[in-house]
């Protein structure tokens, strides 16, 4: 089983000509709300591929936490560990201008609380899973506490969004580190010179047991002590990218589950990641196990 360790929020989208000014107010198009985060996306997209997965997560006690439950019961996810309370639903405040830029307001709310206790209070699902995946939209001292209570021969997958420096011991425990260039560089400590390969030899030096790059239309590298290996992506109209790394990240883990080496779970989870591109939306995007073969 799946284990998804992270974030959900509202995405509350609005349409502007242009952004307000400071003192300014502008008129917009109607609000869309479509439930988001890393954490909450990447456990949908796992489950509509077929996944057995269950989320660990915190949402507040109101509708936009009602929304979260509601979306990943729909796809078949495990919500008993989605804790409830202790402060609003996480929020995303996105206003999207007319050339498609994106200027964003989070509000971590009940994100923020999904605190170590938990972590530890959660130890029968993290025990059962075979994998458990983590990103960084929730307290850094939880995905520690995750690292500590992982069941010995439980792989632990981590892709590193919003990025920042990271303690020793949760490096040594990524199989693999997921990165894209901006997480690269920052995990790397701002400084990244050459190629994509460059990059994960510099990362693997930090101590993970594997990293993969992802390189959006150019697919992904694999690295680890055996070598690396590039991961080409399926050539695909892309119409808009949103949440194609969290498909990847949710179909890698899924696949090392079941028990594929590093270089053929990426190669699928490039297809999954590519599939999401073809469509708008993050959790509306993502494709099940029949689409995926059908590219
Ligand atoms: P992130 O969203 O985290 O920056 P990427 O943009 O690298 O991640 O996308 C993750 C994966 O999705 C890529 O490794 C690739 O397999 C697939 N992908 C993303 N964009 C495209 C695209 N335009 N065409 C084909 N595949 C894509």
């Amino acid at each position: 089983d799946l284990l998804v360790v992270g974030s959900a929020n509202a995405d509350l989208v609005i349409g502007v000509e242009r952004r307000p000014a400071a003192g300014e107010t502008v008129l917009g198009s109607d609000l869309v709300v479509h439930p988001g985060g890393k954490g909450a996306n990447q456990a949908v997209a796992a489950a509509r591929l077929g996944a057995r997965t269950a989320l660990l997560a915190r949402v507040g006690d109101d509708a936009h936490g009602r929304l979260l439950l509601d979306s990943q019961r729909r796809a078949g996810v495990d919500t008993v560990g989605v804790l409830v309370g202790g402060a609003p639903t996480g929020v995303a405040l996105i206003t999207v201008d007319p050339s498609g830029d994106n200027s964003i307001v989070v509000s971590p709310g009940a994100n923020g609380r999904l605190a170590p206790r938990d972590v530890r209070a959660a130890d029968s699902l993290l025990r059962s899973a075979a994998v458990v995946s983590a990103q960084l939209e929730i307290p850094l001292e939880s995905v520690v506490e995750v690292v500590r209570n992982l069941a010995p021969g439980t792989r632990f997958v981590l892709n590193p969004s919003p990025p920042r420096p990271l303690p020793e011991e949760v490096l040594a425990a990524c199989d693999p580190l997921i990165v894209n260039e901006h997480e690269a560089r920052v995990i790397a400590g701002g400084e990244l010179d050459g190629s994509p390969e460059d990059w994960a030899a510099a990362l693997l030096a930090l101590g993970p047991r594997s990293v993969v790059v992802t390189l959006g239309a150019e697919g992904a590298l694999v690295a680890s002590a055996e070598g690396t290996a590039r991961v080409p992506s399926v050539r695909v109209d892309a119409v808009d990218t949103t949440g194609a790394g969290d498909a990847f990240t949710a179909a890698l883990a899924w696949r090392l589950g079941l028990g594929e080496s590093l270089v053929r779970a990426a190669a699928y989870a490039a297809r999954v990641g590519a599939s999401a591109v073809t469509r708008s939306g993050a959790q509306a995007s993502f494709p099940t196990a029949e689409e995926v073969a059908a590219l």
